[in-house]
This record gives C-alpha cells, structure tokens and sequence, in this order.
C-alpha cells in the first residue's frame, strides 16, 4: 500500500468511527458521549445513497470527490474506478438501463464534469436512468467569474442536457437532494439527471445526532403508472379491427421487462412483432411470429401498428418514407408528449407498459381479431427468402482473404448464438450493422449498441456496465474507430477481471482504411487509422488474454476460449482494409459534397 492509499484508508476509517453506530452497515464503535460525534457531507451523501438502494458507482476521482469515494467504498458502494468519465457515465447508463435504477456516475469538477455529461445528456436521449454526481468548486467566485479552481457553473451547463438537475449547498439538504435525484431519473420517462455537490457541503461537518434526523425512508420509489381505462379500449378497438397489424418492440419495452406480457399479447393475439435494435431478443429474432426480416414489408402494408417503449424517431424514418400514409398507430408510451410527435397517432395509451400490457391482456377475451388470414403466412414466406439470402452472404464470404466483416462475422455468429446468455455489446458503422443483421438474440436486454443518437464511443464503458450490473459474460464486437474512442478503459475491465471480451474489426479506419487524401500531402486520409496496428498488444500490456486472428476458424476458436474463460480478453480481428462503405447503412444521411469535387 502506497503512503497516499494508506491515508486514505486512514481518513476513512476516521469517518466510520465519528459515525454513528448501526447506520451504515459497519461495525463502528459508539461515539464518546463527552465529544458529540461529527459526519461530514461525505458521509451523509455516501448514507443517503445507500438508503435508496445504490451499491455501485462508476467514475474517476479527483478533487473535490476522493474522500467521498473511499467513504463510499467503505459504506458497501462498489467503486468502479475508469480512465475516462465518459466511459465511467456509458457505464452508469447502462447499469440503470439493465437493472431499472439510476446508474451512479461521480466525476471531478470542470472537465471531469464535462466529461461525464456526454454519457448523461445520452443517457437521456435514450431514457435511461442515470445520476450524475458531480463536485463542483465554491459557489462565490464562480458566480463572481473570479477565476477559481476549475470554477465552471456546472449546474446551468447541465441544465439543458438533462431531465432534472439539482445543486446542494449544505448537507442539511443531501438526503432529500439524493431521493429526488432518484425519483427524476426514474419516474415517468427516464432519463440522466444532475447533482452538483459543491465542495464546501461536501466538507461540512455536522453532529451525527443532528445528522441523523435528516433521513427518512423514501415511499414507493417508483411508482405504477397504469392506464386510463378508456384509453384502453380505444386501443383494443383498433387492434382487434385490424387486418395487417404488426407491434414494434423498443427498447422502452426491454427497460420495462415485459417479455413475458408480450409473449402472452403474441400468443393470444398472433400479431407478428418486429425489434428495434436494442429490443432484439424481448421476443425471440427467429421466432414463428418475427417479422424481423420484414421491416419495409410492415411499412408499406401494415394497417394498424403498435408502438410498444419505441419511438417513431429518425429510426424510424420519423412514420416518413417508405410508411404507409394510411398505417393507424396504437402507442404504448409512458411519456405523453411523445405522442402525435411525427405521425398522427390514433391509440394513445399512455402508462407505463407492464401496467398498460396488463390491461390490455385482461381486456383481450373482449375483442374478435380480424386478421387476415393470408398476413403471417406471407411474412413467414419473405422471411424464409431474405434468411436464406442472408445466409447465402455469410457462406460466400466465408472464406475470403483477408477476412472482410461478413466473414468475421460468419464465424461469430454461430458462437454467440450458442451463448444466447452472452450481452452483446456493438458499435461501428459497418460492424454495428452488419452484427446487428447477422446475429440474432433470443433473450431480452442482451444487446446493447449505440441506440438513438448513433453516437460512437460507448463500447468499454457499456460492456462494463453490463458485466458488473449483472455478473453475466460481455462479448463487445467493435469497430477499430468506435475502440478508439474508448480503448483504455479496456484497462477497466482487466483491473477489475471483468468477464468481458472484446473483439476489435480492424479494418484500419472510419468505415474502412483505403480513404485517399485528395491534398497529396502525404497525410493519412480523414477517415483512415492503421490497419497493421496489433490492438492484441494494448491487451497484453494489461495483463488480458489476447489474440491476433487472420482467418474464421482461428476467430471462431478464440472467442469460444474467450468465452469459457470468464476474463478479460481481446481478440484482434484483421480485415482487409477495403472492408466496409461509408457510414454503413445509413450513408444516406451524409451531404454529397465529394461528388462535386474533382481530383
Ligand atoms: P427504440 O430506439 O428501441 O425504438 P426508444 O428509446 O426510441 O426505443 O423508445 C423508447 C420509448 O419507451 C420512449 O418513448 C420511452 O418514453 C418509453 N418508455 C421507457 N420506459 C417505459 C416504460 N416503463 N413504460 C412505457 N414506456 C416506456
Ligand atoms: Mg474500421
């Protein structure tokens, strides 16, 4: 133990003891009623997480939050330590969205804030519930501009980018600031929301006697939201008179963990279903009523459509395009102002979705489906062509050399789909499509990617997030740009022997590596990386099991071992470096400025 960690053990152990005994789970000897024993903010803060639930924290400690963070450690919170906030706050984000509780992000202040509020403003686009808890520097000179250490008014700049944001000035206010940072992040839609704790509240001291009336058990942290009855039976009506009806399963529906209500709504029903992204595996990819293969066909000719936890956002063409202008929506959203955002929706039924499938489920004997007959039948027929097209794909490409995306992915598929209990974690362009399209998922929450803003950077802090949230195997399939992003925290997950294997496609740059720099200056090209880099010996520096392949049955074998070895692992995937098109599937959204450049 070095001088420093010795010190820090020693301030803790000083705080347990001026604690009093019985409140936070450690043995602490009874305070000396001749001196009133004292907490400081540290510790009420450390307390009033506890008393909420929260067991872990993601972050990276600095001034004014290390004390805070061995107090925490001590008090039963784990500590994952992170190189970078950004990844520490995928993490958090990812931990709330897997267990429905606000992941716990702690950064420094100024730019350890700053940081840490791009994972929190994704977190909210993305409705996943996350605290950020921020040390910020005394109030005064900040609001003076007198210029003080990493003085920044965090408060306002998070403001916009969160669903809630809250600063405590004294540790008087701690416990009820903790208990409505949980409430935001959680109620109604969720989201990341913001607590700044400035360094003089963190450091006050007050009697523990005192300290002790300020808690109080938090009632019903989260409540049900069910339906308006009628809300319902509008709803009902419109399914029932359907005849190409098919349900949209997002990832709101995944949050909600409400698989098995689904499954009895498919069942009863026999409406065919198609995932979102991250919702793959709610419902089974290959199940009888998938429509996964389908999607345009459901555009154009279903009648009636039900939203369940998905938006009709960018990724959905925004109910845009291919849609069918007559398409009825049905939409089950715990957020009303969802409603009517882009397409006129004719159900709304606004609650959250196991109270609403509940309803829905006890009104089914009710109602007579109409549906057509000759519907699933012929979405069970395309399925069959397109899968079988699909696998045509993956065998010619099997054996190319150098390997390109579908031939990695030819051998990956067949190992991740015989650990369907594997979370896939996946970013990229070309490696996020062509995985998303290539592996199916057969149970819920195990797919995590880059979701609703398409944002690259999420790997390492989501793959760790999803390893410590819920003890399973993390294999994270990433592009060698999206690594790039956050390639150190891979560190994260050997200093904590995580069991997360990733596998980098190293194509050697942004979409591929044959980008041409049209100056001849003899610079890389914007879009181009290295693709004789050997990301396996960034693994080896950190003690990881690592592998160099060039060919499927060499990838096929390591991630199999990677698997069954419950570590850390990467495996260095080589492609050639003509591998994959410009932003993968959605090139569209680029402007065509090149076209009208002449070299
Ligand atoms: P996807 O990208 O998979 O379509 P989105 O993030 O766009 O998913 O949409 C998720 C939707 O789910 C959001 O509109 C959100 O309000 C909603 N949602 C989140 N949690 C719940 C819940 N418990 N019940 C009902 N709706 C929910
Ligand atoms: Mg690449």
């Amino acid at each position: 133990m070095t001088t420093a960690q010795n010190n820090k053990k020693n301030n803790s152990t000083m705080s347990t003891n001026t604690t009093p005994a019985g409140n936070c789970g450690c043995n602490a000897p009874k305070p000396s009623p001749a001196y009133p024993a004292q907490v400081t903010g540290m510790d009420i803060l450390a307390r009033a997480l506890r008393m909420v639930g929260i067991d872990t924290m993601y972050g990276l400690v600095g001034i004014p939050v290390t004390d805070f963070s061995y107090i925490a450690q001590d008090r039963g919170i784990r500590f994952i330590g992170f190189r970078h906030e950004q990844q520490a706050g995928m993490a958090a984000a990812t931990h709330g969205y897997l267990t429905a509780t606000p992941g716990v992000l702690l950064t420094v202040s100024s730019l350890g804030f700053l940081n840490g509020l791009t994972a929190t403003a994704n977190a909210t686009v993305n409705c996943y519930p996350m605290i950020q808890i921020s040390g910020s520097s005394v109030r005064e000179p900040i609001d003076l501009l007198q210029g003080t250490y990493e003085g920044l008014d965090q408060l306002n700049i998070a403001k916009p980018l969160v669903k809630a944001a809250y600063r405590v000035n004294k540790p008087q206010d701690i416990p009820t600031a903790v208990v409505r940072a949980y409430r935001a992040a959680i109620s109604g839609r969720p989201g990341g929301v913001y607590l700044d704790v400035t360094t003089p509240c963190l450091g006050a001291i007050m009697d523990s006697a005192e300290a002790e009336k300020l808690f109080f058990e938090p009632v019903d942290l989260c409540p049900a939201a069910p339906p308006a009855p009628a809300a319902v039976t509008r709803a009902m009506q419109l399914i029932a008179s359907a005849k190409k009806p098919a349900i949209i399963i997002g990832k709101g529906a995944a949050y909600a963990k409400v698989e098995d209500k689904l499954d009895k709504f498919v069942k009863a029903t026999g409406i065919p279903y198609l995932p979102m992204s991250m919702a793959k595996g709610v419902l089974p990819d290959n199940g009888p009523l998938s429509a996964l293969s389908c999607r345009s066909t459901v555009m154009e000719e279903s009648d009636v459509v039900i939203l369940a936890g998905a938006r009709l956002n960018w990724l959905l063409s925004r109910g845009q395009g291919k849609w069918n202008p007559d398409t009825k929506f049905v939409q089950l959203d715990i957020e009303p102002t969802e409603i009517d955002c882009n397409r006129h929706i004719s159900a709304p039924v606004i609650g959250d979705l196991s109270s609403t499938l509940d309803a829905m489920l006890k009104a089914l004997p009710d109602y007579k489906m109409s549906m057509d007959p000759a519907w699933v039948p012929s979405l069970q027929t395309q399925t069959k062509e397109k899968n079988a097209k699909f696998a045509q794909r993956l065998t010619d490409n099997a054996n190319a050399q150098p390997m390109n995306h579908w031939t990695a992915l030819s051998a990956i598929k067949p190992v991740l789909e015989a650990n369907p209990d594997v979370i896939l974690v996946n970013e990229g362009a070309n490696t996020l499509d062509d995985t998303r399209d290539a592996v199916d998922m057969s149970l819920p929450r195990h797919r995590i990617d880059c979701a609703t803003w398409a944002i690259m950077g999420m790997g390492m802090g989501s793959a760790i997030g999803a390893a410590v949230a819920t003890g399973k195997s993390v294999v994270a399939i990433e592009g060698d740009s999206a690594f790039g992003f956050s390639g150190m925290d891979f560190s994260t997950i050997c200093r904590f022997k995580l069991p997360v294997t990733v596998v980098i496609f190293n194509n050697g740059g942004i979409y591929n590596g044959i980008g041409v720099n049209l100056s001849g200056n003899g610079d890389p090209a914007p879009t181009t990386l290295d693709v004789t880099a050997r990301y396996d010996k960034l693994g080896d520096a950190f003690g990881a099991k690592t592998y160099y392949v060039t060919t499927p049955s060499e990838l096929s074998a390591a991630l199999n071992e990677a698997i069954a070895l419950r570590g850390p692992v990467l495996i260095d995937v080589q492609l050639g470096a003509d591998s994959g098109k410009e932003s993968g599937h959605i090139g569209y959204l680029n402007p065509e400025a090149l076209e009208h450049i002449t070299v």
